[in-house]
């Protein structure tokens, strides 16, 4: 019997598990895909995540093949609104690192125990001797104790129906990964027909996203195009684009019994802003370290305050992204002026490092000597 079963092979459960590896615990890890999921969705890891990493020996790794981001650039209408200095952090990694998800998942797969595969959990029971994790087939996987890192589509396995309360917005985007010239750049164009984001990727790559109002859209590579050429004047050839919506949710609580909940399993936030990983990363990383004197000893001293930390940090980065959520709209002309003069003097003042410092994830409360 391990000591700990993580469900779920997603970024977060990986690096929980080869976190946990690296200090001795017996951790078995279990996912419902056939294989490693691939497509690319997380794209930025902020230094705190980078810091909490280098246990496990994966910051090394991912720093190899990422593009380092040191500056941002908020624009529109074709000026500099505010930069955003990442470089200028007091912090042990100030840049972002940039990588795709399926990269950051090699690295972290290559670090944990293996993972099985094709193993779907329907179930948690708890007893006296542990708990049980009942699998689609038929199994059942004792623990001392379970991690749920499965992703928003496992949220069955710990709460109620309706227990997480779940705000779906109407907006939608439209989203690829595509060669383009930019340098090491972050630029978020804040124009009149909404939001374009364009963010360095290794290989002369670039993330593009754009807003893409509130309907369905039938051709996600053409909008994608049309609307980086009408918004920022680059044209670009896009293939590939999808489309996605998004949502806000933060779980009342990260535990039940010996069976503990980290990342998108417990709270969602907006991709816009980008750090929905990161906040899952920093619950693995933080709550790893209080897992073996709590299966091993029962001490579960730190756990009632991480669960608080890592609360708290969800929704502070759920209410920025509510934020990003709104500022990246499309605009009437006199709204649209209004909002590039505010963001203009709220980003070149003292707001210019609150936010960077937000931005960066400098306000979790694991990023604490990090
Ligand atoms: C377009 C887009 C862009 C994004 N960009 C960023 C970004 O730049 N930075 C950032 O920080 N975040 C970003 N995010 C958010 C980020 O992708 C998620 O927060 C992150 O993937 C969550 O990781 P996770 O491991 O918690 O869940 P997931 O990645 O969803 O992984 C969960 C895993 O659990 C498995 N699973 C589910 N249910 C079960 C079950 N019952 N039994 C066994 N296995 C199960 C699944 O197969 C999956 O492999 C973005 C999201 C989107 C949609």
């Amino acid at each position: 019997m391990p000591e700990v079963l993580v469900v779920g092979a997603g970024p977060v459960g990986l690096a929980l598990a080869a976190d946990l590896r690296t200090r001795g615990v017996d951790v078995d890890i279990v996912d419902r895909r056939p294989a490693v999921g691939g497509g690319t969705r997380a794209i930025g890891i902020h230094s705190p995540a980078l810091t909490l990493l280098e246990a496990s020996g994966a910051t090394d790794a991912i720093r190899s093949r990422a593009v380092r981001i040191g500056r941002g650039e908020a624009r529109a209408d074709g000026r500099v609104l505010a930069e955003i200095r990442f470089d200028r952090l007091r912090a042990r990694h100030p840049y972002v690192a940039a990588l795709p998800q399926s990269e950051t998942l090699a690295v972290l797969t290559a670090l944990a125990p293996p993972v099985r595969h094709g193993v779907h959990v329907t179930a948690l029971r708890e007893g006296r001797a542990g708990v049980h994790a009942v699998t689609a087939a038929g199994e059942s996987v004792r623990a001392d104790a379970v991690v749920v890192a499965s992703g928003w589509s496992g949220r069955e396995l710990v709460y109620r129906p309706g227990a997480v309360r779940t705000h779906h917005y109407p907006d939608r985007y439209a989203m690829a990964d595509v060669e383009a010239s930019g340098g090491p750049i972050a630029r978020v164009h804040l124009e009149r027909g909404g939001v374009v984001e364009s963010f360095p990727l290794p290989d002369g790559r670039r993330r593009l996203v754009a807003w893409a109002g509130t309907r369905e859209i039938p051709d996600a590579d053409t909008f994608l195009r049309d609307a980086v050429a009408a918004r920022t004047g680059v044209e670009v050839d896009i293939t590939g684009a999808s489309t996605f919506g998004i949502r806000r949710a933060v779980a009342p609580t990260l535990r039940r019994g010996r069976v503990v909940v980290v990342g998108d399993a417990a709270h969602e936030v907006s991709p816009i802003g980008g750090q929905g990983m990161n906040l899952g990363l920093l619950d693995a990383l933080t709550l790893a370290p209080l897992l073996a004197p709590w299966v091993r000893r029962g001490d579960d001293a730190g756990l009632a305050r991480w669960e608080r930390d890592r609360l708290a940090s969800a929704r502070h980065a759920a209410r920025l992204a509510v934020l990003n959520t709104l500022l990246g709209r499309a605009a009437t002309p006199a709204a649209h002026r209004a909002r590039s003069a505010a963001l203009r003097a709220v980003l070149r003042g003292a707001g210019g490092a609150a936010f960077t410092r937000a931005y960066a994830m400098r306000l979790d409360r694991a990023a604490r000597g990090t």
